[in-house]
């Protein structure tokens, strides 16, 4: 009866497990994760939000919050709880005069790119097309605009949140702005975000695309990649991978599964510095494969979305790197040139250029002083194959720890690594705590990387 009451009220739609819609909306990004929620609430609206939130309070059920589905771990769904869908709030409207994105929490950065791209405008996102813009950029949001123009979360203007109360506020520097500091950074720890307002910057096309070099050349590129890109200009930007050559076209048979690492580069400078830049980068090595060219930004934020789609399982761990010292590339190469699958792979992103100049408190993101994030990904079709993901991600991401600079991105972890939360907010874990405490003492909130409101 209280579900029917619910349905009424919503403008959007209510799915239970006896609904044809049902298994679909379980259906996340990451396949090893299989819970059965007792109904998933598919938002329109805010006030369908917060219809939901005074539900769940009133019927004492878990909430979980799904946007985008893509969290490794699997914090959209919750076993016998309920889900605030928030998959098909999908409004974009920009104004490209003001240079201003507001935008539902149900896109993907693929949306949102092509959305922007006809504007000759961009919102720093991240490298692959179908992951949501709602997590990503609760997380800090890394991509290959990082050092052009920082993270997703430093060109945040505004949110509009719905709180554990069920009430609805905007958030920005002048309003509930502790709120609006720690949503940069903090996940889905204090409210519902219903819309992001971005302040865009002009990116039209980019020069980019991957460049290998062979396996046994991984000290030197590792080495090269640190030098090369600590002091160039922010317009040039590469994320360090190791991986196995695709078995499928454009890559030529001869390369195909073997073991390679690569450097995918996106330069946003101008034409006539291409030359300049690139000629150095490739009379090293020189690289066994280059598919750097010109392309428009959404074709390179989407150019690997083919190779990772939604449904295979995934295992990953994550940590801050500040230096590639000779033990530390070692370690990476020892891992590194074992994938246990086709599809695993090891990425390192910059954080350097944009991102460095804010301040280490000056949003919840702390670790504004460290030169990459590091993510250990364990991939495969197969889920007979899962264990052996599971093994090799965490064997390396032990045999990293000595070489971690402590923490590790929110957005590149699972649920066994609850214990590692307040190391990865660092100095801006007590703050964090404390609005915590403020917008959701009760930790209503709970599914994410979870921050505990403050006992004092
Ligand atoms: C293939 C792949 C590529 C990726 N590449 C990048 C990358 O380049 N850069 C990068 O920074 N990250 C990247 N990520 C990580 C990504 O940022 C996280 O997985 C993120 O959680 C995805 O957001 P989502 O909306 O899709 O996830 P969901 O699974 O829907 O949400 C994850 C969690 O975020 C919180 N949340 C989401 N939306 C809201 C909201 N509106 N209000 C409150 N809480 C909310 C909730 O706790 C929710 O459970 C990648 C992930 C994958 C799988």
């Amino acid at each position: 009866m209280e579900i029917e009451k619910l349905r009424d009220e919503l403008q959007g739609r209510i799915f239970l497990p006896e609904d044809s819609e049902y298994d679909e909306a379980r259906n996340i990004y990451n396949a090893m994760i299989d819970k059965r929620p007792a109904l998933f609430v598919k938002c329109k609206d805010r006030h369908d939000v917060s219809k939901a939130i005074r539900f769940a309070k009133k019927n004492k059920l878990e909430v979980s919050v799904k946007a985008g589905g893509h969290n490794g771990a699997g914090l959209a769904l919750v076993d016998n709880g309920l889900v605030i869908d928030l998959s098909e709030m999908k409004a974009i409207i920009i104004d490209p005069k003001k240079r201003t994105a507001i935008i539902e929490p149900g896109n993907t950065l693929g949306a949102v790119d092509k959305a922007t791209h006809k504007h000759g405008l961009a919102i720093p996102v991240g490298v692959n097309g179908n992951t949501g813009i709602s997590g990503l950029t609760l997380g800090g949001g890394l991509g290959f605009l990082t050092r052009k123009a920082g993270l997703t979360i430093d060109r945040l203007i505004a949110a509009e949140v719905v709180l554990a109360s069920g009430e609805i506020v905007t958030a920005n520097e002048k309003s509930h702005a502790d709120l609006f500091w720690a949503l940069r950074g903090g996940g889905g720890n204090f409210g519902v975000v219903v819309s992001f307002t971005f302040d865009l910057i002009p990116v039209k096309n980019v020069y980019a695309g991957p460049m290998l070099w062979p396996i046994g050349k991984a000290k030197e590129v590792m080495q090269f990649f640190d030098t090369h890109t600590k002091d160039a200009s922010h317009d040039l930007y590469g994320f360090f991978a190791f991986l196995k050559v695709p078995d499928a076209d454009p890559f030529p048979e001869h390369l195909r599964k073997t073991n390679v690492c690569g450097i995918v580069w996106c330069y946003t400078g101008t034409v006539d510095k291409i030359k300049e830049v690139f000629d150095p980068i490739r009379k090293f090595g020189p690289p066994i494969l280059d598919f750097v060219s010109e392309m428009p930004l959404p074709t390179l934020n989407s150019l690997f979305d083919w190779l990772y789609p939604p449904g295979l399982n995934w295992y990953w761990k994550g940590h801050y790197v500040n230096e590639l010292t000779d033990s530390c590339i070692a370690t990476n190469i020892e891992y590194g040139a074992n994938l246990p699958t086709p599809r695993s792979t090891m990425h390192l992103y910059p954080v350097d250029g944009k991102a460095h100049e804010v301040g280490q408190k000056d949003t919840a993101w702390a670790h504004r002083d460290i030169r990459w994030v590091q993510v250990i990904i364990g991939v495969s079709e197969d889920p007979n194959k899962n264990d052996l993901i599971k093994n090799w991600s965490k064997r390396y991401y032990g045999a990293m720890i000595p070489h971690s600079s402590g923490g590790g991105y929110v957005n590149f972890t699972m649920h066994d690594d609850e214990a590692r939360v307040k190391e990865s907010y660092g100095v801006n874990f007590d703050r964090l705590s404390k609005i915590k405490k403020k917008f959701d003492p009760e930790n209503f909130f709970h599914l994410n990387q979870n921050i505990k409101p403050a006992t004092s």
